[in-house]
């Protein structure tokens, strides 16, 4: 095995790519391990900004500024998985970019993430390559109705999608993705979703966190529970999955790794992964000695992982447009972490904080 970069020592800086929450809580997890973050993100005001030790307000193809920001950090990450590609490998010339380039290839791209999991032997929805309304009709064919039509990049909380019930639907339902390369994808038929956030290292250690149950409401995840309430035999295969996917991938960091659970059969079908850390593992924060975010940050400044042991049950409910106006309330609970995003205007769908609410812990 080559020789391990040594890892960052404290006061070094992780650059992070994206300025939204994720990065806020990035932030702040660094922090606490004497680790300083600059923020690269388009938008003015970000809410990461605000804890942040530096930042770089430019567009993701403005090659000057990737070049003064690669010279300030030690190592770059991610808080969203649309990072232009050309922009990571442009950074990755100058400074390590963790996770790498595939991960990010393989996370941005439906159809290449399916062939990958196929490749692995990880059971998947049906689907098929959708590039016209003729291949729409061919598919709709093969895998039968229902269906979800998903354009193959840039979609995420349901955005890009279609639900087909009806062969006769094809050309709406190919107007409705903007004739964008699509997946057709079989309906799962699911008892519920859960999700795996995993860890690995720099030197190839992973660390899976208990898998989470989500639910959503209009597509956005509402609230994450743990445990899952499903035995161990279950949530072991979803972790042994989960890390098989990072090692595949040779990944650095952390990754939330969604699964829908069929109906009765209960076999794990992964849905999907985000290279990155997860809305489905802010529980962490209260229900970990280490969190996903101290967690992601120790591994791409190639820090050992630290213990994913969960030491209490837990609810992570999302905080979305004005829910967040209870922050009072909120605030007066007992045994509760609320968080609050610091953004401006609490629009509809918009995710303003979280609240996890823990309890001492029933299972192993
Ligand atoms: P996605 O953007 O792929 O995560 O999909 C958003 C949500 O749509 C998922 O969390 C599921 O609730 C639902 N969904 C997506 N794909 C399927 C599928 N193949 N079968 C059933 N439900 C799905």
């Amino acid at each position: 095995m080559p020789d391990l970069p040594a890892p960052l020592p404290p006061g070094s800086t992780i650059g992070v790519l994206g300025g939204g929450q994720l990065g806020r809580m990035l932030a702040m997890a660094a922090a606490r391990l004497g680790l300083r973050t600059h923020i690269y993100c388009p938008e003015d005001n970000c809410t990461a900004a605000q804890v942040a030790d530096a930042v770089t307000i430019a567009a993701y193809d403005d090659k000057a500024a990737l070049k003064a920001f690669a010279a300030q950090v030690d190592v770059v990450t991610y808080e969203f998985e649309n990072v232009p590609t050309d922009t990571a490998s442009m950074l990755a010339q100058d400074v390590p970019v963790r996770p790498g380039a595939r991960a990010l290839s393989v996370a941005q791209d439906r159809l290449t993430e399916k062939n990958f999991m196929q490749g692995l032997g990880v059971a998947t929805a049906p689907f098929a390559d959708v590039t016209d309304v003729g291949s729409l009709t061919t598919a709709l064919a093969d895998i039968g109705t229902p269906a979800i039509l998903k354009t193959r990049r840039l979609g995420y909380d349901g955005k890009g999608q279609m639900r087909i019930d009806d062969t006769t639907q094809a050309s709406t339902a190919w107007e409705a993705v903007n004739k964008q390369p699509s997946i057709l994808e079989g309906f799962v038929d699911f008892e519920a979703e859960i999700s795996v956030i995993v860890a690995r290292g720099l030197d190839g250690t992973t660390a899976a966190y208990d898998p989470a149950r989500n639910d959503h409401e209009n597509h956005i995840l509402s609230l994450s529970t743990v445990p899952s309430g499903y035995p161990e035999t279950v949530e072991a295969k979803a972790r042994t999955l989960a890390e098989k996917i990072a090692a595949e991938l040779d990944y650095v960091g952390v990754m939330g790794v969604e699964l829908f659970v069929a109906s009765g059969t209960r076999k794990l079908i992964v849905n999907e992964i985000a290279p990155r850390v997860h809305n489905s593992g802010h529980w962490t924060l209260e229900g970990c000695t280490v969190s996903q975010f101290e967690q992601h940050m120790r591994a791409v400044a190639g820090w050992p992982l630290g213990s994913p042991q969960r030491h209490s049950d837990a609810t992570m409910t999302n905080l979305i447009g004005s829910d967040a106006d209870d922050w009072q309330q909120l605030a007066t609970e007992p045994n509760a972490g609320l968080h609050l995003y610091g953004k401006g205007e609490a629009r509809p769908g918009r995710k303003m904080g979280h609240i996890t609410r823990i309890s001492p812990k029933t299972s192993a």
